[in-house]
């Protein structure tokens, strides 16, 4: 059997400070290359359909952390909480609050990210930079005990424009500054050197990994 993906991974490697957490985005890859990432020494991986996340865990070893990376609706919040280590897209109150609820009943603290919409195009979703202001602006997280908020992640503009990508990553940092979130979920297969620049903490690449 071929050994990119062992390959692939050495690479990023390299390119990693030691600060920075790698989530290989194993979404619409099949179990016999997330076990090859296994064999190479990851634990964290990255998906974005709850079923295909059900399935993946189910066969996969138990020390893996999951991440939940894609939209989330509410009504998928009681399969995805606890399964998932980290949910990276969180990106309404009212979610938050499904999330609490869900937590609270299965006693555990769920951690989570809020997702900020950075990118110049509007496909994306996530809280606008003035929407997140006013959230913590006006909300006491201290009131959920059973979930916490422990950064932020977004995406950059899907441009070759390095500069604009610059821009976005940064205006992410300067909210995770300001808001004192430590974990700072940024960068992808084709921007992530850049999004370490600029301060990411963890990193989600796909395609760099599993693609030969
Ligand atoms: C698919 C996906 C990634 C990984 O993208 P690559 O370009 O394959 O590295 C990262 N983050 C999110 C939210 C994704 O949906």
């Amino acid at each position: 059997m071929s050994d990119y993906i062992a390959h692939n991974i050495n690479i990023i490697r390299q390119n990693l400070p030691d600060n920075v957490q790698l989530v290989c985005v194993s979404k619409y890859y099949p179990v016999e290359a997330i076990r090859q990432a296994y064999d190479a020494g990851e634990r964290n991986f990255g998906e974005s359909r709850l079923q295909e996340l059900k399935q993946k865990a189910a066969v996969l070893p138990p020390d893996i952390k999951w991440h939940f990376i894609g939209h989330l609706q509410r009504n998928k919040v009681r399969d995805v909480v606890g399964l998932a280590y980290l949910i990276h897209s969180v990106d309404s109150l009212r979610l938050i609050e499904a999330i609490e609820r869900v937590a609270a009943e299965k006693n555990i603290v769920q951690k989570c990210l809020l997702e900020i919409h950075i990118a110049q195009e509007q496909t994306k979703s996530g809280f606008t930079p003035h929407e997140f202001a006013e959230l913590i602006r006006t909300t006491d997280f201290s009131h959920f005990s059973h979930v916490e908020i422990c950064g932020l992640m977004g995406m950059a503009s899907n441009t070759d424009n390095q500069e604009q990508i610059r821009q976005d990553f940064s205006l992410l940092k300067s909210l995770a500054t300001l808001s004192g979130l430590k974990t700072l979920s940024m960068g992808m297969s084709d921007d992530y050197r850049i999004a370490i620049e600029q301060g990411s903490t963890m990193v989600r690449i796909g395609s760099a990994i599993f693609e030969d």
